[in-house]
């Protein structure tokens, strides 16, 4: 064990480990990027954070900086959970649910409890967490609100900022801090604190009366975002005050979640699916545009493409059998309703009536079966994902959204920009959120093809900010994206960034690189040479 592991393990309660196997295993997150870290901790509790935390701002004093990266499962794409210092994961321990309010459905938890995991225990008592992940089985709800994340269900519901109510967090000095919305007068209260938290409340304050005509030019025009800080959301006209959406979506940058209270939906499984097919790019636009105006919004509006369904065709003609045929449609809709049982006719109605003059041809469900059987056709996603043809993978470099009014061209640019760098196309995604996924086959460890992904980052993101998206839609901006932030801002907004995290974290202990810090040279240098989803194949296939 190093001599920094060993002193850290004298003062924590939770494993410390600096050999070189929890190093490697931890070097890695879902991303294409990789960076060792010098050790890795399994806090127990809060203290055990506080005590990290101390540590690499004491050590930063004199100096020395070893910063601290927290880590839920691992699973984000952006690699914002990997970090060369202190990695301090979450799951093995701090993994609890605290409370739960079944009344209110509001429910406290640790940030290391599986998502999927809360998921259950809240369909027992008829709630659920609306913006779940893909990856609910294999992610945290530490690392869903760090990330600030969306799903299927954001359409209608929010990203996971709309359910956070509080948080506890271990600021980088190891204070605790309890977020949640303030009065004025308790507000009065933490300014005159003589205490570090005092210190960010007086600074963001200020930054918030200085900027706020900045400010205002934040949000962008899309209706998923994970990019940045949110800033908008602090104060309010009425002069109450809360951190907690500031914190939401930092990535571990301004602190560390101890516990999160969220709120939660009831949760009507009965649904109904429509599945139709489109053969023109304009008529999917406008039924998407038409059907995000109905009188109450679906509850998912996913999407995939004909290129997706032809290749995993090719790999298995039995998957999709007896659901959907070639020649696949150029686009498929997946459209569902979670509304009560007496709106539900008309709505349905309504939405019969756009998809007649706009779509090829649709089916309209609400046998629990059926359903099932046309989410496969979404589904199959998960198939080209986890196929790798000899040393190609398909790699995440993408996670953008644009304003939902430009879908179509942001598809075009999709294909063009595939097409350009001769690789095969398959789309699929958040469609009513005009949220898009497309992940390149490229072998990694070649260069042309580490060349060819920096290429497509670049154009791809060139593309989302022409079209006014943002190139962090679902989950975060990680190190990934960090190079293109001040581009997609533009340097005032971009500085106005820096000074929250400057104002949080002065010593840069707590995840840097990470959003701020990272030149595209940077991460050029921690590529992977072996993408793989080693942490995923547990739980696919699915069903
Ligand atoms: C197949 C697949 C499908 C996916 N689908 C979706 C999707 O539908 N929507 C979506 O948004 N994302 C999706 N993702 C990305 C990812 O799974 C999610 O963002 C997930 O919520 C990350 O959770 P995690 O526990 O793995 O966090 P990690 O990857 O471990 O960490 C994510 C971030 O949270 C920070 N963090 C973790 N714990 C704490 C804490 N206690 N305090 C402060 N910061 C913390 C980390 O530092 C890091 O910055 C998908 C990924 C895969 C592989």
């Amino acid at each position: 064990m190093s001599k920094v592991a060993h002193y850290l393990q004298e003062h924590l309660v939770g494993e410390v480990m600096s050999g070189t196997d929890a190093r490697l295993y931890f070097a890695t997150d879902g991303s294409i990027l990789q960076t060792a870290p010098a050790l890795v901790a399994y806090p127990k509790n809060e203290n055990d954070v506080r005590k990290a935390a101390r540590f690499s701002w004491q050590l930063a004093e004199r100096g020395r900086v070893i910063p601290v990266t927290p880590r839920g499962s691992g699973s984000n794409h952006s690699g914002a959970a990997i970090g060369s210092g202190i990695i301090l994961v979450f799951p093995a321990h701090m993994n609890r649910i605290l409370e739960l309010d079944t009344k209110t459905g509001t429910v406290t938890v640790e940030p290391g409890i599986n998502y999927g995991k809360l998921q259950q225990a809240l369909h027992t008592h008829g709630r659920f967490l609306p913006p779940y992940p893909a990856s609910l089985e294999y992610s945290t709800i530490g690392g869903a609100v760090s990330n600030n994340i969306s799903g299927e269900k954001s359409i209608k519901y929010g990203s996971t900022r709309d359910y956070v109510k509080s948080l506890r967090i271990v600021l980088a000095n190891g204070e605790v801090v309890e977020t949640g919305r303030l009065s004025k007068r308790e507000l009065s209260k933490k300014l005159g604190l003589a205490t570090f938290e005092g210190e960010i409340y007086r600074s963001i304050d200020t930054l918030l009366e200085e900027q706020h005509e900045l400010i205002e030019q934040l949000p962008r025009n899309v209706t998923m975002d994970s990019a940045g800080y949110c800033l908008t959301d602090i104060k309010r006209k009425d002069g109450s005050f809360d951190l907690t959406p500031l914190i939401v979506g930092s990535q571990g940058t301004l602190g560390i979640i101890t516990e999160a209270t969220l709120g939660t939906e009831p949760y009507n499984s009965q649904t109904t699916l429509i599945m139709a097919s489109f053969d023109s790019l304009e008529h999917f636009q406008q039924a998407v545009l038409e059907l995000r105006g109905l009188p109450e919004m679906p509850s998912a509006m996913e999407m995939v493409d004909g290129n997706l369904l032809q290749q995993v065709h090719e790999l298995n003609p039995n998957q999709l059998k007896d659901i959907i045929a070639p020649p696949f449609p150029l686009v498929t809709l997946l459209v569902e309703f979670d509304s009560a049982e007496r709106r539900i006719k008309k709505l349905i109605k309504k939405t019969q009536k756009i998809l007649d003059k706009t779509a090829k041809d649709y089916q309209v469900t609400d046998e629990p079966e059926q359903e099932l059987l046309f989410w496969k056709v979404r589904q199959a996603t998960s198939s080209l994902l986890a196929h790798n043809a000899g040393l190609l993978h398909a790699v995440p470099l993408f996670d953008s959204a644009v304003p939902v009014d430009r879908l179509r061209e942001y598809l075009e640019g999709l294909y063009s920009l595939m097409e350009a760098n001769n690789l095969k196309p398959a789309v699929w995604g958040h469609a009513g959120d005009a949220n898009l996924h497309v992940q390149p086959q490229l072998n990694l460890g070649q260069v042309g093809d580490r060349q060819k992904a920096f290429r497509l980052m670049g154009e791809h993101n060139k593309l989302v900010i022409n079209l006014n998206g943002t190139i962090s839609a679902e989950s975060g901006d990680g190190r990934l994206r960090t190079p293109y932030l001040e581009f997609m801002y533009g340097s005032e907004l971009y500085a106005l960034l820096q000074k929250v995290k400057q104002i949080f974290d002065p010593y840069g202990t707590l995840n840097p690189g990470v959003k701020f810090g990272s030149s595209l040279d940077d991460i050029k240098a921690i590529v992977r040479t072996d993408y793989n989803l080693e942490h995923i194949y547990t739980h696919l296939p699915q069903s």
